[in-house]
């Protein structure tokens, strides 16, 4: 079936693992039960602002730790959670997840940076998201600016009008929002004026280009430049090498995420990171 030549289903599939979990079914109850058994967890990728020499935020990218497939990528499971209500139940972990992470900085932090959590489109539209967002920031007694959500592209060519009343709601609580992949959907650039967007995120397959004079490189400078134009905030996602890095910076944007800042690392990692950053920027301004 067409579900089953999905991405995140086939890659699961091998002839020679034990544990076949090759149907969309298999998936689904195997993704059911690692929310019962806690098999998931969050990983905190840093995001740098290159001008400040700063972190300045993490992505919380989920993680999944399978007692006998081991480690298994969000592009193989995601997607196939998407096609059901599964997604939601992922989604509030990772929400209820972020704030727990949040509120453990204030002790074990000395300062503290906004989460920004990806949220599918069928979550976010879905009844109650708004609703389930608020509950958990009061019950952490978390502020929503410590709080970011990203959304690909995709959900505005669904209810617009929902979409945009989802986004407004989450504005009023301080939450800011960025378009992930950005370039990369089959959207309208329409929705930049019409829906209160805050960040762009470029790309991957964009920045990975952005050092030679290939078709990427241009795609870049364009994003940025549509970025400062509407007075937009905007993120290079997967910086890998100082020259990427570089005319990055030579276009004016700044925040870089990417391997050749740091990978995706466990909570207690993210936590020292923060710290050594501060102690860093406090040297930094001693020596000025
Ligand atoms: P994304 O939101 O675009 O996240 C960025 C992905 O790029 C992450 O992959 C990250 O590990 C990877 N990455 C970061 N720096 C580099 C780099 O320099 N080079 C390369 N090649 N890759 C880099 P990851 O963690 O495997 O996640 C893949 C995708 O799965 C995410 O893409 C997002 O769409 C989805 N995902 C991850 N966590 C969640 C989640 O909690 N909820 C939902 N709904 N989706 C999630
Ligand atoms: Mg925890
Ligand atoms: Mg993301
Ligand atoms: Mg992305």
């Amino acid at each position: 079936s067409a579900k089953q030549s999905g991405r995140g289903v086939l890659k699961f599939y091998d002839a020679n693992m034990s544990l076949e979990l090759n149907g969309t079914y298999q998936l689904e109850k195997a993704l059911a039960e690692a929310l019962d058994k806690n098999q998931f967890c969050l990983h905190y990728q840093p995001i740098y602002d290159a001008k400040k020499s700063q972190l300045v935020q993490f992505e919380a990218l989920i993680r999944w730790d399978h007692p006998e497939r081991g480690r298994v990528s969000p592009i193989d499971f995601i997607p196939v959670a998407e096609e059901s209500h599964l997604i939601c139940e992922i989604g509030e972990y990772v929400i209820r997840e972020s704030l727990e992470f949040i509120q453990s900085l204030s002790s074990k932090a000395t300062t503290s940076v906004p989460i920004s959590i990806n949220v599918s489109g069928r979550h976010l539209m879905a009844s109650g998201f708004i609703e389930y967002i608020e509950e958990q920031l009061s019950v952490y007694n978390i502020d929503g600016t410590l709080l970011k959500i990203e959304v690909t592209e995709g959900v505005f060519l669904h209810d617009t009008e929902l979409c945009a009343e989802v986004m407004r709601r989450l504005k009023g609580l301080g939450i800011e929002i960025s378009v992930d992949d950005f370039g990369t959907g089959y959207s309208s650039l329409y929705y930049l004026k019409s829906l209160p967007i805050d960040t762009l995120k470029i790309d991957k397959s964009f920045v990975k280009e952005c050092h030679d004079h290939a078709e990427g490189y241009t795609i870049c400078e364009s994003i940025i430049k549509l970025a400062q134009g509407l007075a937009l905030e905007v993120i290079a996602e997967g910086v890998e090498t100082v020259e990427q890095a570089q005319t990055l910076i030579d276009w004016g944007c700044y925040q870089h995420q990417g391997y050749y800042y740091c990978y995706p690392v466990d909570e207690v990692s993210a936590v020292a990171m923060l710290n050594d950053s501060v102690k860093e920027t406090s040297s930094d301004t001693a020596e000025i």
